[in-house]
């Protein structure tokens, strides 16, 4: 089951974009700046018993927030699975792009109804990295009308997008007005991706950079690829950079236990181009694999 976030900012705020939006492409012929504050938004945060939960007439599987009319963010519910990863959707004039499914099979087929009730346009879905919690849903999308599901793993994703030599350098992709680009960000995992979007501005990181702990597997690998997200941004305007899991508390440097399914007083979800700067100094800084809390986020290497 789906569920639009109806608390009173939320909707304040997109009634006041509607109109911005309006004022703005009638004054300019051009795109208006989204002017939803995602610091304040309330995420569904689980409960504290998800068993009792799950069962309750409210409950749902995913939350929807509507940053703009064409840009959409969905959380997974904590009693739906622990990672209770973010997606995102990007609608453009021609096609919209998906990034991830989510952590369960389930998810992925509630998550595709409720894309259709927003857009009947073709839809790319492709992921932020290829971990079982980011493509769980794939199986719902796949071999779906209308629908193009990207493969995981690094070859996959080079051949999908064109990439001429990942990890140096990046690829676009054109929704219609609206061209995503693509940075291959390897570290976490093999096939990482940062996705910048000029509409919304956001800079999307995965599990590369987010509000909780970067597992670092390749250090050396991850290393360059902060260099490199930190050097691509720079002349790029960006609003909000997002990753897909929040596991710091409110407190600075006080995560949330692994696995919990209740974090009732969650680290808001957005991060700034002043933290990739910071992960970028601090790991230049480290002559060998560190955990290093930083605050928001903790630099984790594992093996
Ligand atoms: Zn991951
Ligand atoms: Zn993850």
């Amino acid at each position: 089951m789906i569920h639009t976030i109806n608390n009173k900012l939320q909707s304040l705020s997109v009634a006041r974009c509607s109109s911005l939006a309006f004022t703005l492409l009638l004054l300019q012929g051009g795109h208006a700046q989204a002017d939803t504050d995602l610091t304040s938004v309330s995420w569904i945060h689980g409960a504290q018993n998800c068993e009792t939960a799950r069962t309750e007439p409210g409950y749902v599987q995913w939350q929807e927030v509507r940053y703009q009319s064409n840009t959409i963010i969905f959380r997974q519910n904590k009693c739906s699975n622990y990672e209770a990863p973010f997606v995102y959707l990007f609608i453009g004039a021609q096609r919209s792009l998906l990034i991830d499914t989510g952590a369960t099979e389930e998810g992925g087929a509630s998550l595709l109804a409720a894309i259709r009730e927003i857009t009947d346009l073709p839809l790319i879905v492709a992921h932020s990295h290829g971990h079982g919690d980011h493509i769980k849903g794939d199986g719902a999308f796949s071999g779906q009308e209308g629908t193009s599901l990207v493969g995981v793993g690094a070859d996959a994703v080079q051949s999908f997008f064109g990439f001429d030599n990942w990890p140096q350098e990046q690829a676009e992709l054109e929704l219609g007005g609206r061209t995503i680009s693509l940075l291959p960000t390897p570290g976490h995992t093999d096939d990482d991706l940062a996705y910048y979007d000029p509409v919304s501005q956001f800079v999307v990181t995965g599990d590369t950079l987010y509000p909780g702990r970067l597992y670092v597997r390749n250090w050396s690998a991850y290393r360059a690829s902060i260099a490199r997200l930190n050097a691509w941004i720079q002349e790029k305007s960006v609003s909000y950079v997002l990753g897909t899991h929040i596991e710091m508390t409110a407190d600075a440097n006080v995560d949330y236990p692994i696995r919990t399914t209740y974090q009732p007083d969650e680290r808001s979800l957005p991060l700034a181009p002043s933290d990739i700067l910071k992960l970028h100094e601090t790991l230049m800084s480290l002559e060998e694999p560190e955990r290093t809390y930083l605050g928001s986020f903790v630099i984790w290497p594992v093996n």
